[in-house]
């Protein structure tokens, strides 16, 4: 491929978010304790252009957790930012994430729900984990939609992300693609 062509794809460079373990770890456990019902939480990293660095990710202690959807109290993302600008070091609130399980026969999923879209902050980084009991195990890949898959004990595991540009009414967002290098190995790896 010529430069010019690259130049040329420049629009079309897919949103990629970096879980750092710390994070990783966060996500699942969350996800895991609590399968059958949902986990939320908060996501504090770097925000760069068409990348996201998860540093932590955290779950909100008392979310109304629930079968249908996880909510939130709004009071405490202006509390976590107010912590965040006391102590900077270029951390922000960068996003949320939330778990989603699976209800009888139709497994979880990490595409958002039209209630997920419908409280989507445009901006903001949105992960998704989708946690299913496993048919067999896997190592942890990313496949070729950007979506992080692995197996956990009984569990099968996949981390998903989504980001809404701006405000529409149609609810278009575009897929983020997760990575973790902490976990899938870095291809170049030398050793
Ligand atoms: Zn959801």
């Amino acid at each position: 491929m010529t430069a010019d062509n690259e130049e040329k794809k420049k629009v079309a460079i897919p949103i990629e978010a970096y879980l750092s373990l710390p994070a990783f770890l966060a996500v699942v456990s969350s996800a895991v304790e609590t399968f059958r019902k949902e986990t939320i939480g908060y996501l504090v990293g770097i925000k760069g252009e068409n990348k996201f660095m998860v540093e932590y990710a955290i779950p909100y202690q008392t979310a109304d957790s629930g079968f249908v959807h996880a909510t939130i109290d709004m009071d405490r993302v202006a509390r976590i930012n107010d912590i965040l600008n006391k102590l900077s070091q270029g951390l922000e609130f960068i996003g949320d994430y939330h778990s989603h399980t699976a209800f009888g026969d139709s497994p979880a999923t990490v595409i958002p729900s039209h209630t997920d879209l419908a409280s989507t902050v445009p901006g903001e980084l949105n992960i998704i984990c989708a946690v299913n009991l496993k048919k067999r195990a896997v190592r942890w890949y990313e496949n070729n939609q950007g979506v992080l898959i692995g197996t956990i004990r009984e569990y099968r595991i996949e981390i998903g992300g989504y980001y809404v540009e701006k405000p529409t009414i149609g609810k278009k967002y575009e897929r983020v693609r997760i990575k973790c290098p902490a976990v899938t190995g870095i291809p170049e790896e030398k050793k």
